[in-house]
């Protein structure tokens, strides 16, 4: 007979304040627990009643990370697959929302034989079977808490955990609970009472947290860890500080040096091996050199006020710099600015010029205007789906077919170059119906592209309504731009290059989702070399 192996589980839930960095402190214990060579899953739980993160304001709540199997989720997911270098899926994200739509759902379908449908036990037992359900087949599966403990809304996600404990035994898991340490300037004294408060908010749910993480701003000493210790009944050796880091990579190495991994090990009653941590240690290495030769990239965006917007493309920037051992300055240009044509004057500035992903009509023809300007001056340029949209609009009315469109900017035109195809039609505005996830492209051989990818098959994650139109895609070559990798299995266009510049690359899909830290992608690397010129 074989033995079932015994999943076991780490609950992240944080205190304090919200914003402390808990998806980094769930990615970082993933990753050095991966890097112990266990087989390790992530899943986030987040209280909004939303079913996904695909209807959410990306200027509240930041960007929206798209998994292989097209869920839409919090970015924080984003963190975790570069932070373990692993693919995550559908399972891997649960808003409350999804929760309650199958309670409510079930209950519909008679499935609950008569009973009062309650918070406890029937919506706990849904939360539950959507964490057991992720944590199959792995080693350790490692599930954050959205929000604050003490928050209402996440009351009916820490009751679940603290359930489960019962039910899979308590020895199969472990409580991680993540504080703040304020620092009073006037008296520079670092304050433990907020983390004690919580530690005891969190007891009064039920739960014991095994390992406290302490956030401060400055370096906290060793006595704050006995005080702490003393307040909140954690073991001295089961706390770990972590002050401000410098790069958000670091943060794995200074929990590794805080031993608290072994910590966990031990709890847990696995035997723990020697981390891996080479390559990493190598990329902390460059991410916090400061090298002599600099870039500036422009970059064309309409959401200035919140940098998590775009954190998964500036993440990919990041790494395809510190590989390519260069300083980049990322400087964000409205591009409701660039609407008119003499402001974009300003951006022979920039090395290279970056148009990400957007929706919605406002600032588009102020990046259509930035792709023309790209182009026009051959500066490299690199478009992100809604970019490579822009990009071909671009080229085509700087081929004076000036009435070229897209379905954002005008849904009635018919020179929609970029439009919707009819699977998309009348579906706007409604959640999870956009082109999502993984699909395939094939790569023409004697492209500037298949040069980076150095492939001719790859598979990219797409999260978009609008494509370029069959219809359009003959004039392309007289528009000055080729077709460059296409989906084999509908014929749609993935990615366009100029034929006469030294880099104007854009595709449909967002490459950024699929970087990693230790590993860039192809072409962030390619835009970057092309504005380096190596
Ligand atoms: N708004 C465009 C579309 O729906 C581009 C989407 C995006 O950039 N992710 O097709």
């Amino acid at each position: 007979m074989v033995l079932k192996k015994q999943t076991k589980y780490i609950f992240v839930t944080g205190g304090v304040i919200s914003g402390l960095g808990k998806g980094i402190t769930a990615a970082s214990i993933a990753n050095l627990l991966k890097a112990r060579g266990f087989n390790v899953n992530l899943q986030k739980c987040d209280p909004y009643l939303n079913v996904d993160a695909g209807m959410l304001n990306p200027r509240e709540h930041g960007e929206c990370f798209v998994t292989k199997d097209g869920a839409e989720t919090d970015l924080d997911l984003g963190h975790y697959e570069r932070f373990i270098d692993q693919e995550l899926n559908q399972q891997s994200s649960l808003m409350a929302g999804r929760v309650l739509l199958k309670v409510i759902q079930d209950e519909r379908a008679g499935k609950y034989d008569g009973d009062d449908v309650q918070i406890i036990p029937h919506l706990t037992a849904a939360i539950q079977g959507y964490i057991l359900e992720a944590g199959k087949g792995f080693d350790i599966h490692i599930v954050e808490i959205g929000g604050t403990v003490g928050d209402y809304e996440s009351l009916s996600f820490i009751e679940a955990i603290r359930e489960l404990g019962l039910k899979v035994g308590i020895e199969n898991c472990l409580y991680i609970h993540l504080v703040y340490l304020p620092y009073i300037n006037t008296s520079h004294e670092i304050k433990t009472k907020p983390a004690q408060n919580s530690a005891r908010e969190l007891r009064g749910l039920g739960i014991q947290p095994n390992i406290l993480v302490a956030r401060s701003e400055e370096p906290a000493n060793s006595n704050i860890v006995k005080k702490i210790s003393l307040f909140t009944g954690v073991k001295e050796s089961s706390i770990a500080l972590l002050p401000n880091a410098p790069s958000i990579y670091e943060v794995p190495l200074t929990l590794e040096d805080s031993g608290v991994a072994t910590e966990i090990v031990r709890l847990l009653g696995l035997k723990d091996n020697k981390p891996s941590l080479k390559e990493w240690r190598k990329m902390v290495d460059l991410a916090t050199k400061s090298f002599d030769k600099k870039i500036r990239i422009g970059f064309i965006a309409k959401y200035l006020d919140n940098t998590d917007t775009y954190v998964s493309v500036f993440e990919a920037l990041k790494s395809a710099a510190l590989w390519n051992e260069v300083k980049i300055d990322i400087d964000w240009i409205d591009s409701t600015e660039l609407e008119d044509q003499k402001n974009t004057q300003k951006l022979k500035e920039y090395d290279g010029i970056l148009v990400p992903g957007g929706f919605g009509k406002r600032g588009l023809e102020g990046k259509i205007n930035a792709a023309k300007f790209a182009y026009q001056n051959k500066i490299p340029y690199l478009g992100l789906c809604l970019g490579m949209q822009m990009a071909v609009i671009a080229a085509a009315r700087l081929s004076n077919f000036n009435e070229a469109t897209s379905f954002e900017i005008d849904p009635k035109s018919k020179f929609q170059v970029i439009t919707t195809m009819n699977d998309q039609k009348g579906k706007e505005n409604t959640g999870g119906t956009m082109r999502l996830g993984n699909y395939n492209c094939n790569i023409n051989k004697d492209s500037l592209t298949f040069k980076l990818y150095n492939q001719e098959k790859i598979i990219e994650r797409h999260r978009h309504r609008g494509e370029c139109n069959p219809k359009y895609t003959g004039d392309f070559d007289k528009w000055g731009i080729r077709i460059a990798g296409v989906n084999p299995d509908n014929g749609l266009v993935e990615i366009i290059e100029a034929k006469d510049h030294p880099f104007y690359v854009a595709c449909q899909f967002h490459p950024e989702f699929k970087s990693r830290p230790t590993k860039p992608h192809p072409l962030f690397e390619g835009f970057l070399k092309a504005i380096l010129k190596v």
